[in-house]
């Protein structure tokens, strides 16, 4: 069993889910995990800007400009009556259930969160009827009969393998599963979602959870490359990447892969293959359980903005045991992550990328000594053979050669 993740650009227009519809028409058991068209989250996001904001006029002019895509979309898409008509009714009962929560006078989290799952409903069901119409034997599984978060927004893999196991043994004639990425329950029952990029991980997770020999992200690029290809120019794929390189570079700012995805694939040691949609004959990138070793020693470098750097200065510190373990506890309490930490007799400086709970933070830090803070700073991740032992005298002429 292969998992296959195809992101927003390749199923956003229906030339591109033809294509992926052909990729997948091998008879090889497989669960395709889809995203939403590209551009359908973040109009979903817009819109639930405008209703927390009580623009709803705003809100609802986007509603009727996105529904109207979805009409030309499907209208290009099918070529039987049958299919138009279904893929209508498809259309009429996400876009009800969007303008009734659009009309609704309290706008809560709670109803953000159903309205940012529509746009993997849709394609989702949108493909499936694709596959009914060109006679491919497939069955639709809904991500809400079992992915699910617990309260910390963790995936819970146990319950996700259970009910999984479950509905694939229920249909075990079957050789193609479609499911929604994105999309899950949390503990309350409600619909939740695994945060902006999260098919990838929702693909690494029913990986981990169906035991697949491998895991498939198609994507718009031909792999991870060896530089972000948004910011600089000429970039190049890596062809090889072990977990944790590809673990540190999707943590540290390579957009290509969602940053948790690694993982649940590495879990249960699940090859991950970056592939282009556009070009699927491309080598992309597999990540795996490898030492791999290029001529370059530098193999990827990613960044990571808006980071906040704080520096705690305390002369409490000095000759203090359990003083870190406080500093930590403050953070843990307010559920902010730190990225990086360095420590020194008298400092420790951390970074964090989630400010919402910052001047609380701050203010308990304090406590300890002063706090000083730097925003809008950038993480630089360089991943590659860079062994720390490596002992050595630094050629003088070649400092002078870069210098120069
Ligand atoms: P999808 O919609 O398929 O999930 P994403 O937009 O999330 O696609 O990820 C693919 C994009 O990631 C690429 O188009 C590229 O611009 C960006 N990206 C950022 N860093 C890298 C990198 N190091 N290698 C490849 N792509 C990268
Ligand atoms: N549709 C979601 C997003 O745009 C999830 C994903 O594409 O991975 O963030
Ligand atoms: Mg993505």
């Amino acid at each position: 069993m292969k998992v296959l993740k195809f992101g927003g650009t390749s199923v956003g227009r229906p030339e591109r889910m033809k294509s992926i519809a052909s990729l997948i028409k091998d008879g090889e058991p497989k669960i395709v995990v889809l995203s939403a068209l590209s551009g359908t989250t973040n109009a979903l996001v817009s819109i639930s800007e405008d209703l927390f904001g009580r623009y709803q006029k705003n809100a609802l002019e986007k509603v009727a400009q996105l529904e109207e895509h979805y009409r030309v979309f499907v209208e290009t898409l099918f070529s039987t009556e049958k299919a138009l008509k279904q893929s209508k009714a498809i259309l009429a009962k996400q876009f009800e259930l969007i303008r009734d929560i659009a009309e609704k006078p309290n706008f809560t989290g709670k109803e953000e969160r159903v309205l940012l799952a529509q746009g993997e409903l849709l394609s989702t069901q949108i493909f499936q009827t694709y596959l009914e119409e060109i006679a491919y034997p497939s069955v639709l599984l809904g991500a809400l009969d079992f992915m699910k978060i617990d309260s910390d927004g963790e995936p819970v893999l146990e319950y996700i393998e259970e009910k999984l196991q479950k509905l694939l043994a229920q249909n075990a004639d079957c050789q193609t599963f479609i499911t929604q990425g994105y999309i899950c329950l949390n503990p309350r029952g409600e619909i939740d979602n695994l945060k902006r990029g999260g098919s990838d991980y929702t693909a690494s997770l029913v990986g981990a959870a169906a035991r697949a020999s491998e895991v498939q992200i198609w994507t718009d690029i031909d792999g991870m490359h060896n530089n972000d290809p948004r910011i600089v120019p000429n970039t190049k794929p890596v062809a090889e990447l072990s977990f944790e390189e590809a673990a540190e570079l999707a943590y540290f700012g390579a957009k290509i892969l969602h940053p948790a995805t690694i993982h649940p694939a590495k879990l249960y040691n699940i090859p991950v293959r970056l592939l282009n949609t556009m070009q699927p004959e491309a080598h992309g990138t597999i990540i795996a359980n490898v030492l791999s070793h290029t001529e370059n020693p530098i193999k990827s470098i990613a960044a990571k903005d808006n980071i906040i750097a704080i520096k705690i200065k305390s002369t409490r510190m000095l000759l203090a045991y359990g003083f870190l373990r406080k500093v930590f506890e403050i953070f843990e309490k307010y559920k902010t992550p730190i990225d990086m930490i360095t420590t020194s007799e008298v400092a420790v400086s951390l970074t964090i990328d989630n400010p919402s709970a910052l001047s609380t933070i701050i203010r308990e830090l304090e406590y300890f000594g002063t706090v000083e803070i730097d925003k809008e700073q950038s993480i630089v991740c360089v991943v590659g053979d860079l062994v720390a032992e490596n002992k050595g005298v630094v050629n003088p002429s070649c400092i002078a050669q870069r210098a120069f």
